[in-house]
């Protein structure tokens, strides 16, 4: 199979200043298009080639593994985004949060503290570990939950072509303000 750039699920005009059209038009025109690219060609000959996407991220290594990660990952990023987006957790999935980080600022805290942290290039993760609770962890590259029999619920790309047209080297102010436009909706249906 060919692997294409899945479109976004909003108008990505709609998500500035905290996310500009210049760097949707980088981050998923050319960065995650050069993903599929490389995967589409890498993967050509190989016992990958017919393989559906979560597959190979959890049977090859090297660079077949790094683009199919990407953009497994990049979608997920991309999908929890929206214009409007419903601001916080309600149900089972604030229960899970305020039981696993005491409330729901806290966790935001602890969340923007890790994305904070990721030394280089990488990403911060909200996912459900193999003991059922809610845990952040941090991913350097391409690294992602689902080699670790984690299920990923939220994630912020801190690598700098995330922010770095808006940002340039302030992460923190980027990482603070990502969460005006995470739609917990989104993160409750993943739950
Ligand atoms: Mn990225």
């Amino acid at each position: 199979m060919t692997f294409e750039l899945k479109k976004l699920p909003y108008d990505p005009t709609t998500l500035n200043p905290v996310v500009s059209p210049k760097t949707f038009e980088f981050h998923h025109g050319k960065h995650l298009q050069a993903y599929v690219n490389n995967l589409n060609n890498l993967k050509t000959g190989t016992k990958f080639e017919n393989m559906d996407l979560i597959s190979i991220i959890k049977e090859s290594e090297g660079p077949i593994f790094n683009n199919a990660a990407q953009i497994f990952n990049h979608e997920f990023y991309f999908d929890q985004f929206a214009p409007s987006p419903k601001s916080k957790p309600e149900g089972a999935l604030a229960a899970a949060i305020d039981a696993a980080f005491g409330s729901f600022d806290n966790f935001k805290k602890e969340f923007s503290a890790a994305a904070v942290s990721v030394f280089g290039s990488g990403w911060a993760w909200l996912v459900v570990n193999a003991a059922g609770t809610l845990e952040i962890t941090k991913e350097s590259n391409a690294g992602t939950p689902l080699t670790k029999n984690q299920k990923p619920l939220l994630t912020f790309d801190v690598w700098e072509h995330a922010y770095y047209i808006d940002f340039q080297n302030r992460r923190p102010d980027h990482v603070a303000a990502l969460w005006d436009v995470i739609d917990w909706k989104v993160i409750e249906s993943r739950f």
